[in-house]
């Protein structure tokens, strides 16, 4: 990982300081431990009486993706719970995961194959593909 990109720490930190300033919302962050279920999502809450569950990745990081057993737990919450879930790399995506920012992130196409796309607030550091560094953000 290269110096510049953001470590997840960091981003879970900048979550939960937007998260914090709306009203009518709790955010905890779910420490790993041995008496946690596995894959749960980093941070979990309640908006208006509405539970949530966010997964944080790396908001520059291609290699920064959902496991399969994250995946079936945020589906286990928002199927079997009713609550509101998603992945957020970004203040902008956790809002918008709670229905209080426009839901579309923009997309990043690749300079260098043209081919990978990227969705997120911020262009990857790096293409998987072709291993370019410069993005191009896609018209809405
Ligand atoms: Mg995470
Ligand atoms: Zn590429």
């Amino acid at each position: 990982m290269r110096r510049s990109e953001p470590l997840e720490k960091a981003i879970v930190a900048r979550i939960m300081a937007a998260l914090r300033k709306i009203p009518g919302l709790v955010v905890r962050k779910r420490h790993g431990t041995v008496m946690g279920v596995t894959g749960d999502p980093d941070l979990y809450g309640s908006y208006r009486g509405k539970h949530f569950e966010i997964e944080v990745k790396r908001p520059t990081d291609t290699r920064s993706q959902l496991t399969k057993l994250q995946t079936e737990r945020l589906r286990e919450w928002n199927i079997e719970g009713g609550a509101m879930v998603g992945l957020a790399r970004s203040p902008e995506e956790a809002l918008a995961i709670l229905g209080l920012r426009p839901p579309d992130p923009p997309r990043w196409a690749c300079l260098g194959c043209r081919t990978y796309r990227w969705q997120s607030h911020e262009p990857p550091a790096r293409c998987p593909n072709c291993g370019h560094i410069h993005f191009e953000r896609e018209a809405a």
